[in-house]
């Protein structure tokens, strides 16, 4: 008999995907350019074996699978993903799809939907990492709705489940799933930068060790801040090194990687110019992190920034509350630019499903992307920060933000996401901006004109001194 469903690409998220995908009790097809990987695949199923048919040539792969197929792509993204493509494209019929589930730019994903001829071709994000792809991730899907809807049952199957409901969801046309998937990604950072950054004063500003850090996040991982990166930021923090005997996160090298969505979101996010200044601080923090040699040499010059506070500067609760602050002020900036996004692709991004596909599986699932989902529903269009739920909370935070951020420019902590997270929080509150500067500055230089206060538009100051 013929399988439901094929998958190439048995490295670290394909495999597990697989084996996922035949526990949920559907036969799937399996592909790799390498063939031995295949057979190692096959051979390491267990009892998930019978489920999974290894083929050793995409004409044996496509032959396997049951008609109209589907065929899901997860191979590195860029060039590969083309490639495979076009390999699959003679031997595929007009109502065959081929999903890709790679981390694809979604300008690409959109090309690849555009230029699809001869078969169907979905493009979804996958988030959870390797154990999500194995048990449950969270899947943002874009493409025709028919297409998605013959895969649904698959895709609901494996992916995570919040209260029963499948952590999956069809965002919107062609590259909407990546898209959403990007953005996902650049909260994720942003994210992970302000819990380093309180960690840093922490450790840096309270001169806490790396146990007792641990302490402090697994308890706030029981409030309002509870999130997977929470969870395993207090687990990377409680871990003893065997070799150096000391907190693991005291030997590990303080040099940040990254493989390109952050800054996805970025270009894009001024593509549209939406502000997201919290994920633009996370990825220029990690940018800043890679160039250790230039940091050697500017503590030589000016010294070393971090002093310790004085005792009663900053609480833990401070520090919770900035965080909680700014952990808002960052989602309403993601969900602001997801929905610029939506007006200017056309794509009507459905922002409470996006909030309900993150609670589950992906990486910056936690308890306050439930009461988004309500408040996007509740508060359809506005900023999330003005919904009234979370306007209480940043009532109550954002005092709190101020202090730890004062804090830490006094004494030369440097915390650019929770800075920045405040400062576009005092420019969303301001009325009456410095634009007004900036607009007499143009004129002056450009006459570009301006609009008065008092009425009139294209207005040009007499500047006499000019030239
Ligand atoms: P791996 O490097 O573990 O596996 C890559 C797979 O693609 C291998 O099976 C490899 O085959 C195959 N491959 C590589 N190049 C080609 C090519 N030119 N043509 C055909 N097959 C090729 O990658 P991951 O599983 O980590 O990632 C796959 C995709 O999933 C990427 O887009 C990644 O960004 C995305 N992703 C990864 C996550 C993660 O946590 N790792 C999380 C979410 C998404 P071979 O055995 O022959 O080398």
């Amino acid at each position: 008999s013929q399988s439901e469903i094929g998958l190439i690409g048995l490295g670290t998220m394909g495999a597990m995907l697989a084996l996922n995908i035949a526990e949920k009790g559907f036969a799937i097809s399996v592909w790799n350019r390498t063939t031995e990987v295949t057979h190692r695949f096959a051979a390491e199923a267990g009892e998930l074996a019978a489920q999974i048919t290894p083929t050793e040539t995409l004409q044996a792969l496509v032959a396997s699978i049951r008609s109209p197929r589907a065929i899901i792509l997860m191979v590195p993204a860029g060039q590969a993903v083309d490639d495979q493509i076009a390999a699959l494209r003679p031997l595929l019929d007009p109502e065959d799809l081929i999903i890709d589930a790679g981390n694809a730019n979604f300008r690409d994903t959109n090309r690849r939907a555009a230029a699809a001829n001869g078969y169907r071709f979905l493009g979804i994000g996958v988030s959870g990492g390797e154990e999500g792809a194995r048990h449950g991730p969270a899947i943002m899907g874009g493409g025709d709705a028919q297409d998605w809807d013959r895969v649904a049952p698959v895709l609901n199957a494996i992916a995570a489940k919040y209260e029963g409901h499948p952590c999956a969801g069809r965002m919107g046309e062609a590259g909407a799933g990546h898209f959403v998937k990007t953005v996902h990604n650049g909260i994720e950072y942003a994210d992970m930068q302000m819990i380093a950054e309180v960690y840093g004063v922490m450790r840096d500003g309270m001169g806490m060790q790396a146990p007792a850090i641990a302490a402090v996040l697994d308890d706030w991982n029981k409030g309002p801040l509870q999130s997977y990166l929470i969870e395993i930021s207090a687990a990377v923090a409680g871990v003893i090194d065997e070799r150096a005997r000391k907190p693991i996160l005291d030997v590990i090298l303080d040099r940040a990687g990254q493989k390109g969505t952050g800054r996805w979101t970025v270009i894009e996010a001024q593509h549209l110019a939406a502000p997201i200044p919290v994920i633009d601080a996370a990825v220029t923090a990690r940018n800043t992190s890679a160039r250790l040699e230039e940091r050697r040499a500017g503590q030589a010059v000016f010294g070393p920034a971090p002093e310790l506070l004085p005792t009663d500067a900053l609480t833990l609760r401070d520090l919770e509350q900035a965080m909680i602050a700014g952990k808002i002020l960052c989602y309403a900036q993601g969900f602001a630019l997801i929905s610029a996004a939506s007006s200017d692709f056309g794509w009507l991004l459905p922002l409470p499903d996006i909030a309900r596909v993150w609670r589950a599986g992906c990486i910056i699932r936690s308890s306050m992307l439930n009461d988004m989902a309500t408040a996007l529903t509740e508060d359809a269009g506005r900023n999330l920060m003005l919904a009234p739920f979370f306007a209480d909370h940043l009532k109550a935070c954002h005092g709190a933000l101020r202090k730890v951020v004062a804090a830490g420019a006094t004494h030369g902590l440097p915390l650019p996401a929770l800075a920045s997270g405040l400062a576009w929080f005092d420019m969303m509150r301001t009325e009456r901006s410095t634009a007004n500067m900036i607009q007499g500055q143009r004129d002056f230089f450009g006459a570009h004109g301006f609009q008065r206060l008092d009425g009139g538009e294209n207005h040009h100051g007499p500047w006499a001194m000019r030239g």
